[in-house]
């Protein structure tokens, strides 16, 4: 499964969605912000087919 998560860019604090796969207890992968471009890395956790956590974080 995956869900769209609303994560905020650590560069220039706008938000926007990105999807996870809910089937991956604990992932981390890299994204370019929608607005700056500028890549970040993103670690989710989940449980039980949800999204129990984001964060992100910059380099
Ligand atoms: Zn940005």
């Amino acid at each position: 499964m995956e869900e769209f998560v609303t994560i905020q860019c650590p560069f220039c604090g706008q938000t926007f969605d990105v999807t996870v796969d809910t089937s991956v207890r604990r992932q981390s992968f890299t994204t370019d912000c929608e607005i700056c471009c500028r890549p970040f890395e993103v670690l989710a956790e989940c449980a039980n087919g949800e999204v129990v956590t984001v964060e992100t974080a910059s380099e």
